[in-house]
């Protein structure tokens, strides 16, 4: 009798234990279930399909190595798995466990079908470093702020080594009907909005060459450098941690090895860089303890405050036609690319709600369609951080000076000159204050507002809360 092996979160073949005990179970069905209909609101966005379709591609072929194929179902997942396992006959069904807000009830559902079909049912972790109910304070409470958080996990040392990649898997020799990709449709069509999506390489093996590169080229500078637009001084493994083609383990372990391969020891830059993976670990932390965090301020004082409601100003803002440099370069490399960069991220959130007064909901929607690394805890968690409402947030009054902000992390205006071409020839003294150029920029937006005059604005409208 077959194996269930449910794909979810984790599309890949090394370090995984729920694909790991499938294996040992019984020959293998494997199924990815496409499902729009339980996450509401949280269906992945546009550049999330465009990942997705190009991850399962690669994931499909990884498993055709072993003459395994990939089954594709479409429908809300508990329905998926109730027939999978009604045609397959399967004695055991095996995942990994997801914590968007949904899910639990999800699990729970399924593991009811499970044991109705006679199947058991098996649910791994791997997404995360720890799982959030494993890291408590001395009081036995969930942490509401990073820094005792990373404490904390940094004391328990290092995970669990990852698991090597299988020498084998054996499929189940029954056939049952599934979807084409192609069908589903992921792809943008006309427009097609993704051709620069050529940076990136979805999958296992794309993943496994960004960490590499990574350590090869940024690494021993990267507690400086990560602040740095114009250098390529991240990671960018965003993505490929989001839909689990690397595990946080195996990143953990590669940038250990690395640090103790060159130094013997962990070093300043290397903490830094796991301190970064912990932070991931720490939204999700605050999503499982807080389930309303991608919608509701975490600290109530903020639900009475004074948005504006400006669609005009929202649509400028997400095409990066704001007049500031910096915020529109971000805006048109997320636009182009499904990716922004992280002190840029700052900056482009800040802007809109605090130089503009939107609430930060509209952006963190944006964001969710256009990011190729929207993740529904990183993302709630970053922007209530940027709006000063979450749980370890920057104070609101701190507001971002978007024109200091660029000239110190883009001194020479690379980075503006890369998504802003309309400012390529301003010399650099100007670059992120365009409107001082004596001879004026031609064909690049005057300023939406006047940032001094809108900070004001927004100290006015946080103190209406008090
Ligand atoms: P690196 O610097 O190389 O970091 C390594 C890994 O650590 C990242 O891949 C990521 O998984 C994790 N990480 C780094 N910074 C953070 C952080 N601040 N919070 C949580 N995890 C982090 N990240 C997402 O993955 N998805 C999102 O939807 C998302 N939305 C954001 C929205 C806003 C407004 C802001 C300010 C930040 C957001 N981030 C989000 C966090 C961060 O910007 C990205 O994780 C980072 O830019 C990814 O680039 P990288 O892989 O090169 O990062």
């Amino acid at each position: 009798t077959p194996a269930v092996m449910w794909f979810r979160q984790d599309l890949r073949l090394a370090d995984n234990a729920a694909l790991k005990a499938a294996a040992e179970a019984g020959p293998l069905v494997c199924v990815y279930v496409l499902d729009d209909a339980t996450p509401g609101g949280w269906a992945w966005g546009a550049a999330s399909r465009w990942w997705l379709h190009n991850s399962l591609v690669r994931l499909a072929e990884g498993l055709a190595r072993f003459n395994v194929p990939l089954v594709l179902r479409r429908g809300p997942a508990d329905k998926v798995i109730a027939e999978i396992l009604h045609e397959t006959g399967a004695a055991s069904l095996h995942f990994t466990r997801d914590y968007a807000p949904w899910s639990g009830a999800l699990e729970q559902r399924v593991k009811t079908i499970a044991t109705e079909a006679g199947a058991a049912c098996h649910r791994y972790g791997g997404f995360l470093l720890h799982e959030p109910e494993a890291i408590r304070t001395g009081q036995g409470q969930p942490y509401k702020v990073f820094t005792p958080f990373s404490r904390a996990c940094f004391a328990l040392g290092d995970p669990r080594p990852p698991r090597p990649a299988h020498k084998n898997l054996k499929a189940w020799e029954g056939r049952i009907k599934g979807d084409k990709l192609e069908d589903w449709r992921l792809l943008p069509r006309r427009p097609d909005w993704s051709t620069g999506f050529a940076i990136w390489t979805p999958g296992e093996q794309g993943a496994r060459q960004r960490i590499e590169t990574f350590i090869d080229d940024a690494l021993s500078d990267y507690a400086e450098g990560r602040d740095r637009p114009d250098l390529a001084r991240t990671s960018r493994l965003s993505p490929h941690l989001h839909w689990g083609e690397i595990s946080p383990v195996q990143c953990w372990t590669a940038i250990r090895s690395a640090m103790a391969a060159a130094h013997g020891r962990l070093d300043r830059q290397g903490e830094k860089f796991l301190s970064e993976l912990l932070w991931r670990d720490f939204s999700y932390h605050l999503l499982h303890h807080w389930p309303d965090l991608p919608s509701t301020a975490f600290q109530e004082k903020f639900a009475a405050f004074p948005w504006r409601h400006d669609p005009k100003a929202l649509r400028v803002w997400q095409r990066g036609e704001t007049g500031y440099p910096i915020v529109d370069a971000g805006l048109r490399e997320l636009w182009a690319t499904g990716y922004m960069h992280n002190r840029v991220r700052m900056i482009a959130a800040s802007f809109l709600i605090k130089d503009l007064l939107i609430d930060w909901r509209q952006g963190e929607t944006w964001f969710w369609d256009t990011l190729v690394d929207a993740d529904i805890a990183n993302n709630a968690a970053s922007w209530q951080w940027v709006a000063g409402s979450g749980a370890d947030a920057a104070p609101y009054f701190r507001i971002f000076n978007p024109v200091l902000q660029g000239e110190k992390f883009d001194p020479e205006g690379d980075y503006v000159r890369k998504w802003c071409p309309e400012l390529r020839d301003l010399p650099n003294a100007v670059i992120h204050r365009p409107w001082e150029h004596e001879a004026g920029v031609k064909g690049y937006p005057a300023r939406i507002v006047d940032h001094a005059a809108a900070r004001h604005r927004a100290l006015l409208a946080l103190k209406s809360l008090s």
